[in-house]
């Protein structure tokens, strides 16, 4: 306030750099597990695709956007997830260290608070850590780009995990010897290894494996019973209440064509 004395010590702000992402442009901010290669492994994460950790994950991502402000969808794969900050926002002045700070320790702390609803009797044996970055896109173009290059990683990835652990789980071959077979193979020869030894159509794997999560807010039709109290009449009797509440609402959907744009007009608006 205007009557806050000044200490003789506040020049030592100025030291601080200007983090102010440009105005009108996207501000992604990409989070990722610390060493999650052993965090899977300790946790006894089933493979290629533990589907707690990628619900847990999830739900993580969800706290974020209903905690914190401004992001119109985010969109996550194995141990990352990408938050989108509407164009216009001027949270915290559009302070990068602000947006990232703020999205990775809240995903953080989620992690660990909601860790039991999805493990259940897997005990967290050591606390997580997760890094974090922000990249500004000037362009609709650019941030489509973005999202779409984030799902292509999750596709060229899940595929050579799933053959991977085929030939491990299934074929008996040391993980040296499957990365060996696959050394130099096109997604065509994955597909057919897939098929003609494991019988498997990559088609029909799990969307939320082969595509990742997006999450968009959409109403949704909350239904719940609720005590009335009056009239007196109808005391203690129950009562079926529906509220249309808006929620971050998980998608395992296509985003790298126009269809899914099309769509959803609203989130580049
Ligand atoms: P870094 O600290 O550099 O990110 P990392 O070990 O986390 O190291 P990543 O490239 O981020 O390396 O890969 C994450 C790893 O976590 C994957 O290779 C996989 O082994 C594991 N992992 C993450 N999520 C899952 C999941 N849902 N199911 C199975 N394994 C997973
Ligand atoms: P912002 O998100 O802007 O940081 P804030 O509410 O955290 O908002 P701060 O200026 O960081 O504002 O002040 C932290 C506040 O937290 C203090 O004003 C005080 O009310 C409370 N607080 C923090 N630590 C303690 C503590 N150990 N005991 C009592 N109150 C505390
Ligand atoms: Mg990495
Ligand atoms: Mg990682
Ligand atoms: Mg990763
Ligand atoms: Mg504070």
């Amino acid at each position: 306030g205007a009557a806050m004395a000044k200490s003789k010590f506040e020049y030592v702000r100025d030291f601080e750099a200007d983090d102010t992402c440009l105005a009108h442009c996207w501000v992604v901010v990409r989070l990722d597990g610390r060493n999650f290669h052993r965090f899977a492994e300790k946790h006894n994460f089933t493979k290629p695709n533990d589907s707690r950790a990628l619900h847990l994950m999830t739900k993580c991502a969800q706290t974020v956007m209903e905690e914190l402000e401004d992001i119109v969808i985010a969109y996550g794969q194995s141990d990352e997830y990408s938050f989108v900050f509407k164009r216009k926002s001027n949270w915290f002045k559009r302070r990068a260290s602000k947006f990232m700070t703020h999205v990775v320790s809240q995903f953080a702390s989620s992690y660990v608070f909601y860790w039991r609803d999805y493990f259940e009797d897997q005990p967290l044996r050591y606390p997580p850590g997760f890094d974090g970055r922000v990249v500004v896109y000037p362009s609709n173009q650019t941030l489509k780009d973005y999202l779409s290059w984030r799902q292509a990683d999750c596709h060229i990835n899940n595929l050579y995990n799933t053959v991977f652990w085929a030939l491990v789980q299934q074929s008996g071959l040391t993980p040296i010897q499957a990365q060996e077979r696959l050394q130099g193979t096109l997604t065509a020869d994955k597909n057919e290894i897939l098929f003609s030894e494991f019988n498997i159509n990559y088609n029909n794997e799990p969307l939320m494996y082969r595509k990742g999560t997006v999450l968009i807010w959409q109403k949704v039709d909350e239904v719940m019973t609720k005590e009335v109290r009056l009239p007196a009449e109808m005391e203690g009797k129950k009562m079926v209440v529906t509220r249309t509440r808006t929620k971050a609402v998980p998608l395992h959907c296509d985003i790298i064509g126009d269809a899914f744009w099309k769509e959803h007009p609203e989130i580049l608006d």
